[in-house]
């Protein structure tokens, strides 16, 4: 059994229509699953840059957000399956990592710099 989402009564797991109150189930179980977006968080971390640079957020190379890079902290909502994720700082942007995101997942990534290259990354975490 599940719940009608429009009138609250029990209804059928298959029912496409509401016994109660008529209505129609089938866009909502259709849509219902890119509706649950998935989270990308990103830590920024004290590093050994004088200044607290600007970084841009690119998922699916598309910027979606801007975060400093140290003690920051941002929340990218991403729809689920596989998404690019970038960071870009001036001149210096991270690899583009794949993340593969089931629906309702919570991901975190931690902004780093690297002193013995001078480059950024995205770390898992
Ligand atoms: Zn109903």
């Amino acid at each position: 059994m599940k719940i009608c989402p429009f009138c609250a009564e029990e209804i059928q797991d298959e029912a496409i229509v509401c016994k109660h109150c008529k209505r129609d189930l089938v866009d909502l179980q259709s849509s219902a699953s890119p509706d649950v977006n998935s989270l990308v968080t990103i830590f920024g971390t004290e590093q050994w840059f004088a200044t607290n640079p600007q970084v841009t957020i690119h998922i699916n190379g598309v910027q979606v957000a801007i975060t400093k890079f140290m003690k920051s902290k941002v929340d990218v909502p991403v729809a689920p399956g596989r998404n690019t994720i970038q960071a870009k700082m001036g001149f210096r942007k991270t690899p583009v990592i794949a993340l593969d995101v089931a629906a309702g997942d919570s991901i975190l990534l931690r902004l780093n710099s690297n002193r013995m290259t001078g480059g950024i990354e995205l770390i898992k975490i």
